[in-house]
């Protein structure tokens, strides 16, 4: 029977139906002892499946992250292994649109101040006047499949669309632009891209010096793709209005960024809903089907 390990949290009906595929370990105590004789490896995010890991595990074969980013996941040290890495990059991609959305809404009519505000007993409305979000240019940095969602949502909600990708694609109503003038032009920057070696830091000093001065950033993509001391300086001095961030470098989070009051704060939460949990779970069961019955 194939020996499947499951690392990292998991909906228990998901749980339910990778039992039928195998004999399957929850959490172990010892992962390194388990991983010893099992087959399949399946973890999230916490887990960090680095060659020290894999390097004792003589039978594994598929290592499955319930998610879309391999940052975890020591791909070419399990391709020196010949085991498969497979995720499930369309789960999730709804949930995080939506959070980015969210996010813009929240964030320019100051709902999480005005909830600070009333737990402290105080009703003051003039300090909580906000933007409205039709008209204004929203700049997607990044037109995957999660930006790509996000212009959709932003559409029907009269925004007008920018988007800088390095492989445009077709569509009626989103304007593909440089990001120099994406920066000059967007009131909200939102960030979609995947992290690479061009992406890593790619909001730093000088790019936001070109941003519009009071622009609003969202990240719900990669935590590296900010510069987080140049966040820091650029929402302390109020070049940038606000942000809202889901990622973050260092996850947990503890950084100085915290001591702002115009910078918002979520625990990358952008594929936790229960919708996105069940198609998580789904589309990783229709996967190790395929791949066991191969073997
Ligand atoms: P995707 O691969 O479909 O899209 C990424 C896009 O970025 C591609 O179109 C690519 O051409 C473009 N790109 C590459 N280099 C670029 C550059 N230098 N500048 C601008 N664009 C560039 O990815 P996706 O599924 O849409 O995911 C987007 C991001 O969201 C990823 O970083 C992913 O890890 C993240 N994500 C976060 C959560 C969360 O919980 N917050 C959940 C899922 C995904």
């Amino acid at each position: 029977m194939t020996k499947i390990i499951i690392a990292d949290n998991m909906e228990l009906e998901v749980v339910e139906e990778i039992k039928k595929l195998g004999q399957v370990v929850y959490k172990p105590a010892n992962l390194a002892n388990e991983l010893k004789d099992a087959e399949v490896l399946i973890v999230r995010s916490a887990t960090q499946v680095n060659s020290e890991l894999i390097a004792n595990s003589a039978r594994l074969k598929i290592v499955a992250r319930a998610g879309v980013g391999l940052d975890n996941v020591d791909v070419a040290a399990c391709g020196a292994k010949k085991i498969k890495v497979i995720n499930t990059p369309g789960a999730s991609l709804n949930a995080v649109a939506e959070l980015a959305i969210g996010l813009t809404i929240a964030m320019l009519r100051n709902v999480q101040k005005a909830h600070l505000q009333m737990k402290n007993k105080i009703w003051d409305k003039g300090k909580l006047i906000g933007s409205e979000v039709a008209g204004k240019t929203l700049g997607l940095v990044g037109f995957g499949r999660i930006g790509s969602m996000v212009a959709d949502k932003a559409r029907a909600l009269e925004m007008e669309i920018i988007a800088y990708d390095p492989h445009p694609k077709e569509s009626e109503f989103v304007k593909f632009v440089d990001l120099k003038t994406l920066f000059a032009n967007a009131d909200i920057i939102s960030l979609h891209v995947a992290l690479s070696e061009e992406t890593r830091n790619l909001i730093n000093k000088e790019s936001i010096v070109k941003m519009k001065n009071g622009v609003y950033l969202i990240n719900t993509s990669r935590g590296e793709v900010i510069d987080e001391d140049a966040l820091y300086e650029a929402c302390k001095s109020g070049k940038i209005a606000g942000a809202s961030l889901d990622v973050y470098k260092q996850e947990p989070y503890t950084g100085k960024l915290l001591e702002l009051e115009n910078v918002y704060f979520t625990p990358h939460l952008g594929a936790s809903t229960k919708e996105a949990q069940i198609r998580i779970g789904k589309e990783l069961v229709e996967k190790l089907k395929q791949e066991l019955v191969t073997w």
